[in-house]
């Protein structure tokens, strides 16, 4: 077994890196991982529930503080440079760039009374961007394990989900909801992160994929998303709406026996994001019991009805997506689906370890004789959440 095998760069190399930089040594090397939502998808803010796991790609940032209030940042990724900011004078929505996930958190942290001071920062990530694997969480969770450390503020886990909520919500403005940040900061290796959004409860459940001969493949369809998409909030407009009109705090409270009555009170279109909530609900539970009972080669049946669910009713897939799912179960997947907030980003194949090179050459096939751009295939497993790592 090898759930902690890590891709990321080694702590000493990134140490010497800071030093080259900085000009000394960091206090220390953070690390946390990206997710990946196995099941449950459009339930967070819908106070359900949902199945991620942190994977084995994180971000790794070394730190230092400083004595005044100068933030100095930078990335082992693409050409930005050095940015350079005071961490005494943060206003939200005004920072562009990656510099809005490290300072958002630094900003959430004052705003709940802790004294953050300068600091500077070296990341390095091999989390992909924008593939629906959170690299923006895996920033956020690395700085705020690494502050809430060097600054002594105890906050515990449930603290540091809302904390780097509120830096997404408001110092970056996306409308992202607990679930990324709950599997970076509470994953663990070999398991799954089953979340109660409404309660932030998390019970870890095995997922060790390998054990039972099958691999967890991501296919990044390399479709971009995009949160402020009209798309996204249209879809959380419907689900308030049902609720309202079902009379329940929230589309959690709604029970798959009810979605017949609920069907005469709703408008057709409600009514099908309605029943996309209320089943894949449902289906988190269910694929939680059969990963304990019977383990992962039992719950493909729940990931395909999944991807049913979010393209006919929820209406989020894409062509890619759907082309990557159909493909990976005419060639061996025992289950998968399209993963993330949807209209593109990457699906998920659970697949025999046997299958697993006829799956990638049949999926990179289907994209080019489609005309779409090659998807990136990788293998994900479940890997420890943020910790100090030097
Ligand atoms: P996701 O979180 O799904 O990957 P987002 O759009 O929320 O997508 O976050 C992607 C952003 O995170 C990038 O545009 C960039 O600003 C930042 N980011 C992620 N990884 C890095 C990195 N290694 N270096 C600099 N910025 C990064
Ligand atoms: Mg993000």
């Amino acid at each position: 077994m090898n759930t902690t095998a890590r891709t990321g760069a080694p702590a000493g190399n990134l140490a010497d890196r800071f030093h080259a930089t900085f000009g000394a040594a960091p206090d220390g090397i953070w690390a946390a991982p990206g997710r990946v939502n196995l099941i449950g998808e459009h339930t967070d803010y819908n106070e359900g529930f949902v199945l991620p796991f942190a994977i084995d790609k994180r971000a790794t940032t070394a730190l230092r503080l400083r004595a005044d209030h100068t933030v100095r940042l930078l990335s082992t990724f693409g050409d930005q440079g050095l940015v350079e900011a005071d961490a005494a004078a943060l206003v939200p929505g005004t920072v562009k760039g990656w510099a809005k996930y490290p300072l958002g958190v630094v900003w959430a942290l004052q705003r709940h009374g802790v004294e953050v001071s300068g600091f500077d920062l070296l990341l390095d990530s091999d989390v992909p961007l924008g593939a629906g694997l959170s690299s923006s969480h895996a920033i956020e969770c690395a700085v705020i394990t690494a502050l809430n450390e060097l600054t002594r503020a105890r906050l515990s886990a449930e603290d540091m989900v809302r904390l780097t909520q509120r830096a997404e919500n408001v110092f970056v403005g996306a409308p992202t909801g607990i679930m990324d940040q709950s599997a970076s900061l509470r994953g663990a290796a070999g398991q799954a992160v089953f979340l109660d959004c409404r309660d932030q409860a998390v019970q870890l459940v095995p997922f060790d994929a390998r054990e039972a001969g099958l691999v967890l493949l991501v296919i990044d369809t390399k479709v971009s998303h995009s949160h402020a998409d009209g798309g996204y909030a249209s879809r959380r407009a419907s689900c308030e709406l049902g609720a309202e009109v079902l009379g329940v705090p929230a589309l959690r409270d709604v029970a798959v026996a009810d979605l017949e009555e609920a069907a005469g009170l709703l408008d057709p279109e409600t009514f099908r994001r309605v029943r996309h909530v209320v089943t894949e609900n449902d289906r988190v539970l269910q694929t939680v019991e059969a990963l304990r009972a019977q383990g992962p080669a039992h719950i493909g049946r729940f990931l395909d009805a999944s991807h049913a669910s979010m393209r006919d009713d929820f209406e989020i897939s894409c062509p890619e997506l759907d082309l990557a799912v159909d493909t990976a179960r005419a060639h061996g997947a025992i289950g998968a689906r399209m993963t993330g907030g949807g209209f593109g980003g990457s699906a998920v194949a659970l697949t025999p370890v046997d299958d697993e090179q006829q799956v990638r050459a049949a999926v990179v096939r289907a994209f080019t004789e489609a005309g779409f751009t090659r998807p990136d295939i990788f293998t994900v497993t479940p890997a420890p959440g943020a910790e100090r790592i030097s």
